[in-house]
């Protein structure tokens, strides 16, 4: 036998959120609970028939079953740069500012390893999808945490940040709309960022995951589209939530040509690309019938309308976002993060996430994911109706 003993970067970590959460699942479904699963933000729709079926005809190709260009199908980056041309009005080079992620996940958990160095410090909003955190740890680097409260709107006041911590910060990561939170950003906030990014010479790299799961015709602005944003930063993006592809590992980060290069150096020293027949789906997805788009956008507001109008008959201070498939809402008096999240799972088999699990600043709230039918929520609406609190 030898002595296993896993590195500090794994010491330090504490358990990830959603494998956690998870195991609470397990537990309560070996109790033989009927569990209603509001906690991880997974799709439950599936995907789009067009993009399976361009999927199954490329996977017949023998050409496509050989190792894929590093950064990406030129293929698939032109349709993300013309995506983005109809989208948001923003001009990309397919192939020096676009780079293919195996979902998006991945870009973000490597972009720190090209541009971190230990002592340097990147600015990460709290509460947050945990990877930006993690990331700039696992490249040595110290996240600096920028808090997201209800009085600024869920934007981080960038004028609280130490002078000291401007001084060691490389990099800024932005979400909106945002995770766990559901808040937009706006046009104006994204102008001070680029101001803010070129007075301090930091880098920012926005997450626009939900850039299409919105309701009522909401568009949220492209961080890409601020002027002056491609001087400073890129944007990841992917298909996971806009077309039910979570499984498929398909994303990209699209921006700054010198942030875009040293992502795809780290990359193509790591993994091997996104398999090609991936890629031929990936543009299906993003250039054929859009329908999908409108008949998501349907389903998840009848959800949210079922979800946020019950909570509020309960006296529960939820509001219908505007876009993600989040509902982010403070616990009910006399309860923490934790102890109602806990009496939502022990008492009406729901499982929502705890605020303060995705930082300190989210105690006192809970998040629910419209990820179950408009029928299992109004379920769970009512099993909550029964336990009181
Ligand atoms: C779901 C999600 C993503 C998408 O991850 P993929 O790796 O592209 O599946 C990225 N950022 C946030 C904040 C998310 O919630």
């Amino acid at each position: 036998m030898i002595k296993i003993e896993q590195a500090d970067r794994l010491k330090q970590l504490p358990p990830y959120l959603f494998a956690e959460l998870d195991r609470k699942k397990a537990e309560a479904q070996d109790r033989g609970v009927d569990v209603i699963d509001l906690g991880v933000g997974d799709p439950d729709l599936p995907t789009p028939d067009n993009i399976i079926e361009a999927l199954a005809a490329a996977a017949k190709e023998p050409r496509y079953h050989r190792y894929p260009s590093y950064t990406g199908m030129n293929n698939f980056r032109e349709a993300v740069a013309r995506w983005y041309k109809q989208r948001a009005g923003v001009d990309l080079h397919p192939l020096k500012e676009v780079v293919s992620l195996i979902g998006s996940k991945e870009g973000i958990a490597h972009i720190p390893l090209a541009f971190i160095n230990p002592g340097d410090v990147a600015l990460v909003p709290s509460p947050a999808y945990p990877v930006y955190a993690i990331a700039t740890m696992f490249a040595g680097g110290t996240p600096h945490e920028m808090p997201l409260v209800k009085e600024n709107n869920f934007l981080p006041d960038l004028t609280a940040i130490p002078a000291e911590v401007l001084d060691k910060a490389k990099m800024m990561f932005l979400n909106y709309p945002n995770n766990p939170t559901a808040a937009p950003a706006t046009v104006e906030f994204f102008k001070t960022v680029v101001d803010f990014a070129v007075k301090h010479n930091i880098m920012v790299c926005h997450d626009f995951a939900y850039s299409e799961m919105t309701f009522e015709g909401y568009v949220p602005p492209s961080f890409l589209e601020t002027p002056g944003a491609k001087d400073v930063g890129i944007e990841f993006h992917s298909l996971s939530k806009t077309y039910n592809m979570t499984g498929w590992r398909i994303g990209w980060a699209a921006g700054n040509a010198e942030i875009i290069g040293g992502l795809g150096r780290i990359k193509s020293n790591i993994d091997s690309g996104i398999f090609e027949a991936i890629q031929v789906a990936g543009i299906e997805a993003l250039e054929g019938d859009q329908q999908c788009l409108t008949d998501m956008r349907t389903i998840y507001t009848e959800r949210r309308d079922v979800l946020v109008g019950g909570l509020k008959k309960l006296g529960i201070k939820a509001e219908a976002p505007n876009a993600t498939f989040y509902v982010w809402f403070e616990v009910p008096e006399g309860y923490t993060s934790a102890s109602f999240a806990g009496l939502l799972l022990d008492k009406a088999g729901i499982m929502a996430t705890p605020g303060n699990g995705f930082g300190a600043p989210g105690e006192g709230y809970v998040r629910m994911a419209l990820t179950v039918s408009k029928e299992r929520l109004a379920e769970a609406v009512e099993r909550m109706a029964k336990i009181g609190f």
